[in-house]
């Protein structure tokens, strides 16, 4: 039997990573696909690790083999998700968890339409602000041109199955608990709930981030991301349409 194919994606500084790590200490049967990489390892990371680092000739070799189910160019590197990572999960009867960015996304739900997508994202600007400063990983510019770019990123929301605001880890380590136990269930096309608290609250709960249930709160994150003068202000709101103020 195949495994499920939960795709991660995120923001730089959403806390995506923290998160996959807690999910799988508490989920059994999840493996994570490491990913290839042309990008240089940073800090602790190891090779076969957090990646595989090769270079840009080892990379572009696999893709003419078409080693990849998907591929990505992300900020000037190359990043690829090999095929045999999910064959080999599904041999082993477990689910497999990709981190990719929004093109990869992209492309495995066009050739795994299954795939169950989730899109994490921070609760508002301030924050996201304070975690890309904590983790004092980036100079300025790179935290402000991430800042800049955090707001189209976020709007991409619309290509994945659930939304994931992640603000305190141990509950968003729980709603995502809860779309992976969803899923599978889905998966085990159990024609009704069964009886379980536990098991319905799951399926509530995932219920609960399903996109078309999150709008209105991606809405006033994406609110939080709106540069000074896209604000408009009431004043401007008056003199711009006197004659909608319905006086
Ligand atoms: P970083 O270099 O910070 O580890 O990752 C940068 C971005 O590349 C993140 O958005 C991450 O999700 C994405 N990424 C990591 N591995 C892959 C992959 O195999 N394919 C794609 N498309 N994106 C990836």
């Amino acid at each position: 039997m195949s495994g499920l194919l939960f795709i991660i994606s995120a923001p730089s500084g959403s806390g995506k990573s923290t998160l996959v790590n807690e999910l799988r200490k508490v989920v059994p049967g999840l493996e994570f696909s490491i990913s290839y990489t042309t990008r240089a390892p940073r800090g602790s990371e190891r090779h076969g690790t957090e990646y595989f680092f090769v270079d840009r000739a080892e990379f572009e070799r696999m893709m003419a083999n078409d080693a990849f189910l998907e591929h990505a160019d992300v900020f000037g590197n190359y990043y690829g998700t090999a095929r045999h990572f999910l064959e080999d999960a599904g041999q082993r009867g477990n689910d497999l968890i990709l981190d990719i960015d929004v093109q990869g996304a992209a492309q495995v739900k066009q050739r795994k339409p299954d795939a169950a997508s989730i899109f994490i994202l921070p609760p508002d600007r301030k924050t996201l602000e304070w975690r890309l400063r904590n983790r004092a990983q980036d100079q300025e510019e790179v935290i402000q041109r991430r800042l800049a770019e955090a707001r189209g990123e976020i709007e991409n929301y619309r290509g994945y199955d659930y939304i994931l605001v992640n603000d305190r880890l141990e509950e968003s380590t729980e709603a995502l608990q809860a779309i992976v136990a969803a899923e599978r269930l889905k998966r085990a096309e159990v024609e009704n709930l069964p009886a379980d608290p536990e098991a319905q609250a799951c399926v509530a709960a995932a219920k609960s981030s399903l996109r078309d249930n999150m709008d209105g709160r991606v809405q006033s994150i994406l609110a939080s991301f709106a540069k000074p003068e896209q604000i408009m202000q009431p004043t401007q709101l008056t003199d711009r349409n006197p004659k909608e103020r319905n006086v």
